[in-house]
């Protein structure tokens, strides 16, 4: 089936980044979220990214404005029901995420594709309590959307090869490359990137290093652009909770139990860049480290 408007539910840091890759591919995209406030600073936030691609000659002023013209943002929910794609990309908190779906669901028309661009929940189980499960699948863009390559795409256990095609075509039609993988808790990337923050955690909380010396010893011990708590802040350390809950409690093994300093951080609401504080402090002029 060809795709061509796609509702995307969820306007935070993945959101903003789904629908502008979306509307610059030729997508008519709904954005949708509950907050007024965040579907405001999404928009002002796709023009100044995209602003800044014209600016290193990526894409031309022409491209941005159509690209922007294509997105509507939208507080109604209902709205979506007319898109033949949803990604949803609220907060990484299965209730959420299935009370989204339950309202939707009334709405969308028989042929619409669901997704989830969750980090880690079963799409299985999410697909088992819609009306199509053989029309869901996990559609899972990294951080930040525009400038990584990679899209998991994951197949819950009733999911259709038609399906995985349409999706797969969309992937292509972003420019982008897909992985496949299979619906086990937090798929690939996360399954091997979360345990690795968590340990880098545990070395903080253990006094093994402090941030500046983990940071720097993973980024130039092991080539990674990024230190393990840098990339943590980055993502937020609230999806980082959540995601070693879910492989803790999805595996059943102790391995994954997440470090008690990552709840203590979640807890204090430091939860890296989008609050200004986790473990390094963005309040001033150069990030700080908070231990
Ligand atoms: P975020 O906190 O930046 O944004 C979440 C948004 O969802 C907020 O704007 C919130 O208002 C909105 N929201 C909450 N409940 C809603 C509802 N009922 N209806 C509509 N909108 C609602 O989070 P994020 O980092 O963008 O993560 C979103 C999803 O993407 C999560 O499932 C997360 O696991 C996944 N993800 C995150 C990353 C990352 O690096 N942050 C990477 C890949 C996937």
């Amino acid at each position: 089936m060809q795709i061509q408007s796609v509702g995307v539910v969820g306007a935070g840091q993945m959101g903003n980044g789904i629908a502008h890759v979306l509307s610059l591919a030729g997508y008519d995209v709904l954005l949708n979220d509950i907050s007024e406030e965040a579907i405001g600073a999404a928009l002002d936030l796709i023009r100044s990214n995209m602003t800044r691609q014209v600016g290193r000659g990526k894409i031309a002023e022409a491209d941005m404005e159509a690209a922007i013209a294509r997105i509507r943002g939208t507080r109604v929910l209902s709205d979506l029901g007319a898109t033949d794609l949803v990604i949803e990309a609220a907060t990484e908190r299965e209730t959420v995420k299935q009370a989204i779906f339950e309202d939707l669901l009334p709405h969308l028309q028989p042929h619409t594709i669901l997704t989830s661009n969750t980090s880690s929940i079963s799409i299985t189980r999410l697909a088992s309590r819609t009306d199509r499960p053989e029309k869901f699948m996990g559609f899972h863009f990294m951080n930040p959307v525009p400038v990584m390559q990679l899209v998991e795409l994951i197949r819950g256990i009733a999911t259709d090869e038609p399906t995985y095609k349409a999706c797969y075509a969309v992937v292509e039609r972003l420019g982008k490359t897909a992985a496949s993988a299979e619906d086990f808790p937090a798929f690939i990337v996360n399954r091997i990137l979360m345990p690795m923050i968590n340990e880098a955690v545990y070395t903080l909380y253990e006094g093994v290093g402090n941030v500046n010396s983990i940071d720097q010893a993973m980024k130039l011990g092991t080539n990674h652009p990024m230190g393990p708590l840098e990339l943590a802040d980055f993502i937020g350390l609230d999806t980082c909770l959540a995601i070693m809950n879910v492989l803790h409690d999805g595996l059943a093994d102790t391995k994954y139990r997440p470090c008690p300093l990552l709840t203590k951080y979640v807890e204090a609401g430091w939860l890296g860049r989008k609050t200004q504080r986790g473990f390094y402090d963005y309040r001033g002029e150069v990030p700080v480290p908070t231990r």
